[in-house]
């Protein structure tokens, strides 16, 4: 991003506001809904494997609870910092709305870079970091799951922390391992649900999704699961990228190839029949649908200009700023907005914590066809608002979800007026 975006918060905030004003909603629920109901700092020591001493830094930030226990990821990230913990736990509160399951909104994470980690040392870490903030969660108050550098054994490891003090809990965390109580279909569902979004996208625009073109930045869970389904479905994926660059095939990569190539070497690059090309370069790939599926502020006021593609999907959590937002819109770009795009995770982790409630299994197959049906609830209730505001889909989203959240806020009784 440059220095003329706002920073994520920022944005967030400013799409708050949008979605406010249509709305309109009370200053004193508008105060209300502006600002993280709780949000804890911690300390998070962990012994070295040479015997040194670190302490990291973690938070977690709960933004609204009003429709169920708080829910949301933890990242370990060598830039996380608390105001993108803040931005991240509101977006799950519209992203929870919007998919209309009983959770409200949450974040966490840890100032580390992973990669620098040994696997003991990651795993102490963990088990740190969720006594510290273990008062906060639970069951019924608090559900972390993965995110941007952490993943199912992550989940295993707070689990197993947490039932230390409690007795067995695998409610207390989603994507786990399904060994553990983990969901069938859990890690393919965010991409799987950003591919389910492109092709209703698509449809709308009258753009075939059978050969239509598409190019993908990150191919980690997301970003992979989106190239495999998106493919199924029948688009050509012509580029894919990780943090170390971008390969490119105007006939098609062939994706489950570059799964295993990245499976083994840890990147994209070097997979076969494609050539290399930068993450720049992709971005602004003539392609009908571009799908980020990496980190947030990849598209920004400096950019947004080159994008050629006819649809943005945003796997990624505000993979584009606020002032790119601006001039794509402008320029007639379809942009489906993150709490839509990518809510699949939480809705399958929302199916695991209920199947974990219960103590049942759903097989894969029930898990893809209850995440096809809200899923295609969730685009049908934005694109119903779009028609009755004659706005975007971004606006149009954050209109229903920020509506829901307002009522059940005003219903528990935080706001008399
Ligand atoms: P991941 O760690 O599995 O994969 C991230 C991928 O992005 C990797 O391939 C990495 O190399 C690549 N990447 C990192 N920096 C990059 C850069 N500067 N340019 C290009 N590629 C880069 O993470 P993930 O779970 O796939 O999450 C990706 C995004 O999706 C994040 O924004 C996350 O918040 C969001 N998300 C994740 C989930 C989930 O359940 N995992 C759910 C909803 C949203």
């Amino acid at each position: 991003m440059t220095t003329a975006d706002k920073p994520m918060l920022e944005g967030a905030r400013a799409y708050f506001e949008q979605a406010v004003g249509r709305l309109g909603l009370g200053d004193d629920m508008r105060q209300l809904l502006l600002h993280p109901w709780r949000e804890l700092t911690v300390a998070v020591p962990v012994r070295r494997d040479d015997g040194s001493f670190s302490v990291f830094t973690g938070f977690r930030v709960q933004h609204n609870g009003a429709r169920g226990p708080y829910k949301g990821g933890v990242r370990y990230h060598p830039r996380a910092d608390l105001d993108h913990t803040r931005a991240l736990a509101m977006l799950m509160s519209w992203k929870t709305a919007l998919a209309d399951i009983p959770f409200g909104g949450a974040k966490g994470g840890v100032v580390v870079d992973p990669q620098a980690l040994s696997v003991a040392e990651l795993n102490r870490l963990t088990r740190r970091y969720t006594s510290q903030i273990g008062h906060l969660i639970g069951v019924n108050r608090d559900i972390p799951a993965p995110d941007l550098g952490t993943n199912a054994q992550t989940m295993a490891w707070m689990m197993d922390a947490y039932g230390a003090t409690h007795g067995y809990t695998p409610g207390i965390v989603t994507g786990k391992p399904v060994e553990l109580g983990g969901s069938a279909g859990r890690e393919a569902a965010p991409g799987r649900g950003a591919a389910l979004i492109a092709a209703m996208a698509a449809r709308d625009l009258r753009i075939d999704i059978s050969g239509a073109t598409v190019a993908i930045q990150g191919f980690g869970q997301v970003g992979s699961w989106a190239a495999k389904t998106i493919n199924e479905a029948g688009a050509r994926v012509i580029a894919v990228s990780d943090a170390l660059g971008a390969i490119y095939n105007p006939n098609g990569v062939d994706v489950w190839e570059t799964d295993r190539h990245y499976a083994v070497n840890g990147t994209v690059k070097g997979a076969p029949n494609a050539e290399p090309i930068t993450n720049a370069e992709l971005l602004a790939l003539d392609c009908q649908i571009l799908i980020p599926a990496a980190i947030e502020d990849v598209i920004h006021s400096g950019n947004a200009s080159k994008v050629r593609a006819r649809i943005i999907v945003e796997a990624a959590n505000a993979p584009v700023t606020f002032e790119a937002d601006q001039i794509l819109n402008d320029r007639g770009v379809v942009i489906i907005p993150d709490i839509l795009a990518n809510a699949g995770g939480v809705i399958v982790s929302y199916f695991e914590w209920a199947q974990n409630i219960q103590e049942f299994r759903w097989d894969e197959q029930r898990v893809n066809q209850e995440l096809t049906g809200f899923m295609t609830r969730s685009y049908k209730a934005v694109t119903d608002m779009m028609r009755e505001q004659s706005t975007n889909h971004r606006t149009a989203a954050y209109s229903v979800a920020v509506a829901r959240v307002e009522r059940a806020t005003k219903l528990r009784g935080f706001v008399t007026s």
